[in-house]
């Protein structure tokens, strides 16, 4: 294996030193833009794994464009804002809510919240410059930044102009405990154990008839204002004992088994009959609120999976609730406050949790004999994203983008860009098409102030976009901006700031045009890519295309790469309490950046990318090769640059495969299909290079025959590869270059040549299919050395390939040479063969082998034999080729004699002074080795 950490830090040095990526950069500032806007990472901690893959990935489209000749502009982001850093901080300090932060002083509290996000910006920013990536680090996007909120300011400001912003009651996920709305996407699912009770609503002016109702918040009982029923589905009026009940028909079975109640059924009819049927509230007594509850009717929210197909209403809970409510003119009653309690309109209940007080409010149902049955249901749940609690709905007033108004055109430029996988369109369609309008205040203090001022006394509004509007102001975030005053314009009255920030993701949702400056906002009108996660749906894309609507009336991408999570090897999320969890700094330790990057590119990029030290350590083998290769080349190559050689057919056969995967790699890449054009490459430098050529050519090149054409080949192809893999893992072909390359070629790092050179002359699709056939002859014929026991290094003299096809047999003809190099056989030829000779199948047709060791091959497998053990030997020694050894055999008499006979060649063949017989101790300076049955022992020592 390679040192990958002594040449990483190389590098790395090299890299910063010689300001190699400025240089690169500036090379390509005459050609065509390309604007990669990278994502932000929260500003929390060290990297997760899959955000380094993240990274690498983007960096390596970068890198290819680059290559390509394009004028990448690429500059990392951070998000710094939000709960994800508050709640560190509030951790940090020892604080628990709001009231306690408020009394530690919102000043101190931002400011920590600043140091905490400028500290891991330096970590992260270390952490992905050692995983190789390129990008402009000593200039990053910081969303705390003064011009950063200026930009975001104005895309609200542009909200408020267009007539999209809006003020308004609405129904949000709500965490009691950080005391702040949330966004849809925001929520966390887990598993929570709740109530499951079926109420009885009693019927108005009816005798004992009641409305079977099913749920599992008891709670928003309290704040029932209806009951859903399916206008379409057929439902029963049923007499128990002396009680009737309504529910659907369906449920009916379920609800008498799970109540142990017998039923008569006296009326069926369809749901729509119910509409207008009005009830009582369960707790008249309790809750005041007057209100006309009746059934109201649905065809989207009514099910029979569960429940009585009669579901309870309560509009000031439920987001669907509430959209039904203000579908019927229903109000959205909601007796909580924003600490989770009970207002005074919840009577008795007054100032009581609201989920602490489901037991009370079960007693409640009991004691009016209105509850049907009662058990306990473990359900999906969501919690708040941060500090884990479970989430209740309420209603609260909001700020809002109407991104509704906008969806049609939103549909619109979801078509028009291009989506990696397709699937990822259809997704975001799906998701685009739901979306409800966007929340975008929250009642906290780390964030994007809300640049809106209302009037104590007349309501007027003004929306900001600049700190120049303000005046002198100490920085663009609370506390400082709350104290600044307004003057009203039409009243003369004093203007205060609306105290909210804004949604988190509203901040990222700006980065494509808010990290730019002034000049670089009128050039990029679009990113050319982003890539992220699939979580991402419902995140950056969404939140980037409905600021980029707001902003400019389009999306503000052109291109979309959507990745799979980064797992473990089980295709676990990988968590440090899970024990699953592999640092960076790891990966890097064992086996490189380059491995983890040339792993991770060759993965097709939108499915699961379940991390595994194996196939880390094959892709470390695959740069081995390319190691290795410079080694190789840095011995035999002559000193001065081969520019022109005759070249055999294999020699012609690399090139040609060398072109092929450049064009292979090109157009996948220029595709975005990473993974095709990685694999490619792969695939040339390990199966046609290493595996295949190099086994021919090797003889080549140390016996002289030829020699100028295959090395001619092999640096073509190495640098080739070289150029190509520096995309995908750069910091192995920097090395090889510098280290051999850069002498011959002049450039001062390998990363100034363009990913153009692809030599169409030099591709021969006749040559390449001839060389095929042979690629699947050579097997064949290999099994059946296997099946025979025996060695490959023992030479044989005769196969033959029988074959109806006339390409093969063309094939066989031109390549025989080849074939006989590749199965160590004296003669390869077309035809049949005697029945005695061993025979096996491949794709297109038959072949034999004479298996039969003759006295002469016999003597050369033998001789084969003993070179190699004394190759052995030298290599144990630690000798180089001009090196000579002497060497002393102790040997049976048949074997004796074989050496005897071919003591020249085998004396050339080690670089032998002396070669002597002696009797020797095993064991001591002589090893020994049993071969083909008879003990061998040989002493080397250098002469
Ligand atoms: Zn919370
Ligand atoms: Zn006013």
């Amino acid at each position: 294996m390679y040192d990958h950490k002594a040449v990483e830090k190389e590098i790395l040095d090299f890299w910063e030193k010689k300001e190699i990526y400025e240089k690169v950069k500036k090379s390509r500032l005459k050609g065509e833009d390309y604007y990669f806007c990278d994502g932000p990472p929260y500003a929390t901690g060290q990297i997760h794994p899959g955000t380094g893959w993240n990274k690498c990935a983007k960096d390596a489209i970068c890198r290819f464009w680059r290559g390509r000749g394009r004028n990448v502009r690429v500059q990392p982001g951070f998000d710094t804002h939000g709960l994800p850093i508050e709640v560190k901080v509030e951790r940090e300090l020892k604080i628990k809510n709001k009231r306690e932060i408020e009394k530690y002083g919102i000043d101190k509290f931002i400011e920590e919240c600043k140091q905490f996000a400028t500290k891991y910006i330096g970590v992260m920013g270390d952490q992905f410059k050692s995983l190789g990536v390129w990008m402009d680090w000593d200039n990053p996007y910081i969303t705390y930044k003064d011009s950063y909120i200026e930009s975001s300011w104005e895309t609200i400001a542009k909200a408020h102009s267009r007539e999209l912003l809006t003020e308004g009651v609405y129904v949000l996920p709500y965490c009691s405990r950080c005391e702040t709305t949330m966004a849809n996407y925001e929520l966390e699912y887990g598993e929570e154990t709740d109530p499951s009770i079926f109420v009885k609503y009693r019927i108005m002016d009816r005798d004992n008839e009641f409305l079977l109702v099913w749920t599992t918040t008891p709670w928003t009982i309290t704040a029932n204002m209806a009951v859903m029923a399916h206008p379409n589905l057929p439902y029963v009026r049923v007499k128990v004992g002396d009680e009737v009940w309504i529910l659907a028909k369906d449920r009916l079975d379920y609800i008498m088994e799970l109540t142990g109640e017998t039923a008569t059924v006296l009326d069926e009819f369809i749901g729509k009959k119910l509409q207008g049927v009005q009830y009582e509230h369960p707790f008249q007594h309790i809750i005041e609120k007057e209100a006309d509850r009746k059934v109201i009717l649905s065809d989207e929210y009514v099910t029979l999976e569960e429940g009585t197909g009669l579901v309870h209403c309560a509009p000031g809970h439920g987001p669907e609730d509430f959209l039904m409510g203000k579908r019927f003119g229903i109000e959205a009653f909601c007796p909580v406050d924003m600490r989770g309690r009970y207002t005074p309109e919840a009577g008795e209940l007054e100032g009581k949790p609201v989920r602490a007080a489901n037991p009370e409010i079960i007693a409640i149902l009991k004691e009016m004999g209105l509850l049907l049955y009662e058990s306990r249901i473990k359900h999906r749940y969501p919690h708040c994203w941060r500090c884990k609690n479970p989430l209740i709905f309420l209603t609260t007033k909001q700020w809002f983008i109407e991104v509704s108004k906008l969806k049609e055109k939103m549909q619109e430029e979801t078509e028009k860009t291009a989506w990696q996988p397709d699937f990822a369109r259809n997704r975001f369609r799906d998701f685009v098409r739901d979306a409800p309008d966007w929340c975008i205040s929250r009642q906290r203090y780390w964030g994007i102030p809300l640049p809106i001022w209302k009037c104590e006394n007349c309501e007027e509004m003004k929306v900001i976009s600049s700190k120049k509007e303000l005046g002198d102001v100490k920085e663009l975030h609370r506390p400082y901006i709350d104290e600044k005053e307004l003057k009203c314009k039409k009243c003369g009255g004093k203007m205060k700031r609306v105290p909210d920030v804004l949604d988190v993701w509203f901040d990222s949702g700006n980065a494509v045009w808010a990290s730019l400056d002034k000049k670089e906002k009128e050039r990029y009108g679009q990113a050319d890519c982003i890539l992220e996660g699939q979580d991402q749906i419902r995140g950056w894309f969404y939140s980037l295309l409905g600021s980029g609507m707001i902003k400019n009336g389009q999306s503000p991408y052109k291109r979309v790469i959507m990745h799979g999570f980064f797992v473990d090897e089980k295709g676990e999320k990988m968590s440090k309490s899970v024990g699953n969890f592999v640092p960076v700094e790891d990966i890097l330790e064992k086996y490189g950046a380059d491995s983890f990057r040339l792993w991770g590119l060759s993965n097709t990029i939108w499915d699961e990318q379940k991390f595994n030290w194996v196939s880390l350590r094959e892709a470390h083998g695959a740069l081995d090769i390319l190691y290795n290769m410079h080694i190789y080349l840095s011995r035999f190559y002559p000193k001065e640059k081969i520019k022109d050689a005759e070249l055999e057919k294999e020699d012609r056969w690399l090139l040609s495969r060398l072109n092929n995967t450049r064009k292979t790699f090109n157009s996948s890449f220029g595709a975005y299909e990473i993974s095709n054009a990685t694999k490619a490459l792969r695939h040339f430098l390990v199966e046609d290079l290493s595996k295949f050529y190099m086994k021919i050519a090797k003889d080549r090149v140390s016996g002289g025959r030829n020699k100028e054409g295959a090395l001619f080949a092999i640096y073509s192809s190495v640098l080739g590869v070289a150029k190509m893999l520096s995309v995908v893992s750069p910091f192995l072909p920097e090395h090889v270059y510098q280290k051999f390359f850069r002498k011959h070629e002049g450039e001062e790092t390998i990363s100034l040549y363009p990913l153009a050179e692809i030599r169409e002359g030099e591709i021969d699709p006749a040559l390449e299919k001839q060389f095929e056939n042979v690629r699947e002859i050579a097997p064949a014929l290999l099994e059946l050395r296997q099946e025979n026991k025996v060695k490959l290094r023992w030479p044989l003299s005769e196969a033959y390939i029988q074959s109806d096809s006339q390409d093969v047999v063309k094939s066989v003809e031109g390549l025989s040479g080849i074939l006989r190099k590749l199965v160590n056989v004296k003669e390869v030829s077309a035809g049949t063969a005697s029945p005695k000779f061993a025979s096996g199948e491949f794709q297109d047709g038959k072949v034999f082998l004479n298996c039969e060791l003759s006295e002469s091959l016999y003597e050369e497998a033998i001789t084969n034999e003993i070179v190699r053990r004394v190759q052995m030997l030298r290599k144990k020694l630690g000798l180089v080729e001009s090196n000579r050894v002497a060497v002393q055999m102790d040997l049976e008499d048949e074997f004796r004699a074989i050496v005897e006979k071919n003591r020249k060649d085998i004396m050339k063949d080690t670089n032998s002074k002396y070669l002597e017989f002696s009797e020797l101790e095993a064991d001591k300076d002589a090893k020994s080795w049993e071969v083909d049955g008879r003990i061998v022992r040989i002493k080397a020592e250098k002469a």
